[in-house]
This record gives C-alpha cells, sequence and structure tokens, in this order.
C-alpha cells in the first residue's frame, strides 16, 4: 500500500489475468492487493485437466494450476481479500471500490473479472439448476454414477464435458443446434470414438422435464420442426459463457455484448484503469492468452503508475 491508505494497485478478480497481473505488480514492489471473490480462482477451478497451457507435457488440472498462480502472486508480496466487490466509481481520484461497507481507494485499477456460464434461459432450466441441471461437469458429475446424463451444446466445452462425463452416466447423448461441431478437431475426433456419447443434431432443448429432479428433456429439431422427449437425470449446459461486467455498467465503455472496450492494449477508456482476460477478450478465451494479457496489464499500470509519478 502507498502513502494515507491508497493501494498502488487494486486487482479485481482473480484467475490466470489477474494472478499473472498480480504476479508482475508485486516483483515491481507495487504490493498489489487483489480482491479475488468468494469464488476465487476464475473458470478454471471448474474444469479438470488443461492440456494445452504450455509447460505442463503431461497437462495439469485446473485447480491445481490456479493454487499455484496464487502462491506464485503471494511469494511477492501480493495480498488478497476473498470477497466480492460490490461497487466501484472510477469518477473519483484515487479510484473507489466497495466491498460492502468497506471502501478500497487505489491510482491504478486492474479489471480481470473473467466470464460466467451462459444458460438456455428457459423457465424450467432455472427451476431444477442444481437438482440435475448444471454447468460444471467437473463439480456435479459424480451425481450422476450409472445414470443418463445430457450435455448442450457443440464446442469445446460441451465436447470435453461430455468425455468426462462418461467416466459417471451410462451414456451421455449431446444436443447440438446444428449438424457439425464447433469444437476442435482433436476433441470431436476423441468424442466420435467414444461410444458412450452420441449425438442429437439440429435440435434444440424446448423445456427440462421433472418437478424436483430433472427426469428429461423435451427436444425440437430445428429443421424439421419434430419433438421427441429424452430422459435423462443429469443435463449439463454448456453453450458458452458471457463477460462479468455489471459492476462496471456506466462506469466505463463496454461493447454491444458487454465486454470491456481496450485499446492500446489493456487500456479501457479511464486512464488508469485497465482490463485482462476473458473480460475483455471475445476472441481468445484461453488460460494462456488470458495469463499473456494479465502480464500486459501489470507492466502497463506500472508504467502508466511511474509516469504519474515521474
Ligand atoms: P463456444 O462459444 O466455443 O461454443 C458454444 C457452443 O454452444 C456452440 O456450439 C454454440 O452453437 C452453442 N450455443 C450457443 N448458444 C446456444 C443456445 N442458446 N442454444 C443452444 N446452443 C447454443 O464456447 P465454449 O465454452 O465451448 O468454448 C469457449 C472457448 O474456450 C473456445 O475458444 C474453446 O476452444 C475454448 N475451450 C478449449 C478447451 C480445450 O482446449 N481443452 C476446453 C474448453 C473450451 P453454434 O456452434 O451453433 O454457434
Amino acid at each position: 500500500m502507498s502513502e494515507n491508505g491508497v493501494e498502488n494497485v487494486i486487482i479485481i478478480g482473480s484467475g490466470p489475468a489477474g494472478l499473472t497481473a498480480a504476479l508482475y505488480n508485486a516483483r515491481a514492489d507495487l504490493e498489489p492487493l487483489v480482491i479475488e471473490g468468494y469464488q476465487a480462482g476464475g473458470q478454471l477451478m471448474l474444469t479438470t485437466d488443461v492440456e494445452n497451457f504450455p509447460g505442463y507435457p503431461e497437462g495439469v488440472m485446473g485447480p491445481d494450476m490456479m493454487i499455484d498462480f496464487r502462491k506464485q502472486a503471494e511469494r511477492f508480496g501480493t495480498r488478497f481479500i476473498t470477497k466480492d466487490v460490490t461497487s466501484v466509481d472510477f469518477s473519483q481520484k484515487p479510484f473507489l471500490i466497495k466491498v460492502g461497507e468497506e471502501e478500497y481507494r487505489a491510482k491504478a485499477v486492474i479489471l480481470s473479472t473473467g466470464s460466467s456460464a451462459i444458460w438456455l434461459g428457459l423457465d424450467s432450466e432455472t427451476r431444477l439448476r442444481g437438482k440435475g441441471v448444471s454447468s460444471c461437469a467437473t463439480c456435479d458429475g459424480a451425481f450422476f454414477r450409472d445414470q443418463r446424463i445430457i450435455v448442450v451444446g457443440g464446442g469445446d466445452t460441451a465436447i470435453e464435458e461430455a468425455i468426462f462425463l462418461t467416466k459417471f452416466g451410462t451414456d451421455v447423448r449431446v444436443i447440438h443446434r446444428r449438424d457439425e461441431l464447433r469444437a476442435s478437431k482433436i476433441m470431436q475426433d476423441r468424442a466420435f470414438e467414444n461410444n458412450k456419447i452420441s449425438f442429437v443434431w439440429d435440435s434444440v432443448v424446448e423445456e427440462v422435464l421433472g418437478e424436483d429432479a430433472v427426469e428429461g428433456v423435451r427436444v425440437k429439431n430445428v429443421k424439421t420442426g419434430e419433438e421427441q422427449t429424452l430422459d435423462c437425470q443429469g443435463l449439463f449446459i454448456a453453450i458458452g459463457h458471457k463477460p462479468n461486467t455489471k459492476l462496471f455498467q456506466g462506469q466505463i465503455d463496454l461493447d454491444k455484448v458487454g465486454y470491456i472496450e481496450t485499446s492500446d492494449n489493456t487500456r479501457t477508456n479511464i486512464p488508469g484503469v485497465f482490463a485482462c482476460g476473458d473480460v475483455q477478450d471475445s476472441r481468445y478465451r484461453q488460460a494462456i492468452s488470458a495469463a499473456g494479457s494479465g502480464c500486459m496489464a501489470g507492466i502497463d499500470a506500472e508504467r502508466w503508475l511511474a509516469e504519474q509519478e515521474g
């Protein structure tokens, strides 16, 4: 912390982006404060094997990697608050960040709040969330041992979850709204080779069935209009993510979808406020690209602070 209780840098969010920014700022003697949120660690806390982060030839479990990221940032003097930010005011200088009744002030802020799972938006889906409907196979897969499982989506997440869920379910059906997958070729090949996985093409879920627990789904074929009922006990929704930017609405520029707009790498429209990771990246959304942009935000914030003082 610098003089008068004003922090040099506050980092909001603690996925690969936020923790890499913290590592760089800590090593620059800025003693960054990370407000990591109650659900610290970001989306990698909800994954199993990460096979595409360079440096781990055998792969690494997502949560284990995030524990290491945090330890490394802490080793050089990063401090953490394990609570959620409730509001920000970037019109004040130093910037004001509230965590409930607690107020924090910072000369520079790095936003790395990531993104969250998107839901289908059906009433029946909301009602049965936690009662068979889930967006996290790693968290909830084991509840469906020897039961029938359905995954909705056609991207890498859906396929990765489907493969993972074959450890538990008697079978896994993937419902996709088109007749070809968006997932990468290697993931597709693995899914097609797995005899526990089958596909329901050109179809969307119209309703999740069941009173107190999922019993199945009513599905419509978007080409023929035909409807069918498929029974299942576990329903995993894997249709992408949306940026966690509600907190910043009206404070900084967001794009049409809600991602933070950055220019000149990690700068937002407010000088001294930087953004990195999935909250500003709708294109790559990888752990390694998030970590890379966290590094950039850390360096950008450090240089900006030096310019202000110089
Ligand atoms: P994506 O945006 O890549 O895929 C979302 C999928 O859900 C698409 O198939 C899309 O259909 C479908 N979808 C979207 N909205 C709806 C809806 N309302 N109803 C039905 N279906 C819908 O998201 P992912 O989370 O799969 O992946 C995000 C990023 O993370 C990607 O870059 C991916 O490569 C990466 N990733 C990499 C992994 C790995 O390398 N092991 C693992 C997981 C993710 P459509 O195809 O028709 O648009």
